[in-house]
């Protein structure tokens, strides 16, 4: 079993530009039941029909995350409610959360999509699967839970936190697969080391599903040795569903985008214009199937590439690479651009490190200071002071190369850093806003 739509998820690039066509002309007439682009297209003078090319897209308007926070959310809704069966709302990470709604096609295509995805890099209907996020509002939980069921696996809805139930639950069901936020998946590790769990030993853990939150290669490096597992990148967003819009294949170059959902540009965020192929610019999706709530270019602000060539697995969607960063997450000190990303990257390259971190900006005066706590293992810890600061010192020389800035480097015993039950919390910056100064 190695595809789970194979007709769809190899159709030759014409046909499936075809049916992005026909589709994002659907889309167009969809999203006009809605009184927010009702107004916007009516204004525009915009009609399904000016599409007759994938480049017509341009033709349309862009929707925020502000758009969607600036009224009610039922501006958005393109069906009555009678057709809604359920509502998410995204995590909110950058303040209000949004709501979408689904009616039940739309659920449907969703977790299609999620088996697509599980099946691609080989859970079978055998795998007993730990889905280990949080359910409820946040799509985590309950998109990967339908998607794995559909595909036959064996699911264990264990929620977020409480890491030694989470083991418990793993030795006791025998769980060969988890679904795992990858900062939550590095403090499991630590915890793992302290209780004396040896995941090869005790556990029969084969594969992770990773994603929500931006990591680097080297965080899922150490996820896989550590949990010996294969780790593959998961993102989504709640405007688009929720996770399995992008997915890494078996190869784990690169996340296949479904585009017969989502209609892809990578735009430069400040011009809006296309970007060509490879360049880093702002992931730009529409919904190409959504009935309740049809999005028309939302702007996602995760930043990323499109990836050259085919793949080897036959699947025809094109890859995203890893999400670098969101545009928000940006810190600018003393002029200087910073993605925490590059941050991490540093971090998990040394073997001491731990799993949790944060990153600390603050104004002394007219200038902006960074200070990177992080946590080390219990073996730097119990090697004394000495060695601690040799390698805050060795890590505050590798970061003023990284970022060009000399952060101060303050390395904490494992368990001192608040732990995030969802998404971490990796950057606290204490400097007063613009308008306030
Ligand atoms: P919020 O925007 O409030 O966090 P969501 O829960 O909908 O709401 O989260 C979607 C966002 O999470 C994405 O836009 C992206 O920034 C981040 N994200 C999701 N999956 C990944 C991933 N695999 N890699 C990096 N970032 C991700
Ligand atoms: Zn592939």
């Amino acid at each position: 079993m190695s595809f789970y739509n194979q007709t769809l998820e190899c159709l030759p690039r014409i046909q499936l530009q075809d049916l992005q066509i026909l589709r994002l002309r659907q889309t167009v007439a969809q999203a006009g039941q809605a009184a927010y682009y009702r107004q916007i297209f009516q204004d525009r003078k915009i009609t399904p029909d000016l599409i007759n090319s994938l480049s017509d897209v341009n033709l349309l308007p862009f929707t925020t995350k502000d758009d969607l926070r600036s009224g009610s959310p039922e501006d958005f809704l393109a069906v009555p409610l009678e057709k809604v069966v359920r509502l998410h709302a995204s995590s909110g990470t950058t303040g209000t959360p949004t709501a979408v709604y689904h009616t039940q096609d739309d659920l449907d295509n969703w977790t299609e999509l999620v088996a697509r995805c599980l099946v691609m890099v080989g859970m079978t209907p055998s795998d007993v699967f730990q889905n280990m996020v949080g359910y409820g509002l946040f799509t985590g939980g309950l998109g990967l839970h339908y998607g794995a069921e559909k595909m036959g696996a064996a699911v264990i809805p264990a929620g977020t936190g409480n890491s030694r139930r989470q083991i418990n639950l793993m030795k006791q069901f025998k769980t060969t697969a988890i679904h795992i936020i990858p900062s939550y998946a590095l403090k499991l590790l630590d915890t793992m080391a302290e209780l004396g769990v040896d995941p090869a030993r005790d556990l029969s853990l084969r594969l992770a599903v990773i994603g929500a939150e931006p990591h680097t290669q080297a965080a899922r490096q150490r996820i896989e040795y550590g949990l010996g597992v294969k780790a593959f990148n998961c993102y989504g967003l709640s405007e688009m569903n929720g996770p399995g819009v992008a997915f890494e294949c078996r190869s784990q170059t690169g996340l296949h985008l479904w585009e017969d959902s989502f209609l892809l540009e990578i735009l430069d965020p400040t011009t809006l214009q296309p970007l060509p192929d490879g360049q880093v610019g702002e992931v730009v999706l529409t919904t190409l199937c959504r009935q309740a709530m049809p999005l028309i270019r939302y702007r996602t602000k995760d930043l990323a590439r499109i990836l050259p060539d085919e793949c080897a697995c036959g699947r025809t969607h094109r890859r995203l690479s890893r999400i670098l960063g969101r545009t928000d997450d940006m810190l600018i000190l003393k002029g200087v651009n910073i993605f925490p990303m590059q941050i991490e990257r540093v971090l998990m390259a040394q073997s001491e490190t731990g799993g949790n971190y944060l990153i600390i900006v603050d104004k002394e005066g007219p200038i902006d200071t960074m200070t990177v706590r992080a946590e080390m293992s219990k073996a730097l810890w119990d090697s004394g002071p000495g060695a601690v600061a040799k390698l805050e010192r060795k890590i505050e020389r590798l970061l003023r190369d990284e970022i060009l800035i000399s952060p101060k480097v303050e390395l904490v015993p494992t368990g001192a850093l608040k732990a995030a039950e969802g998404k971490a919390v990796r950057v606290l910056d204490n400097r007063p806003r613009i308008s306030e100064e």
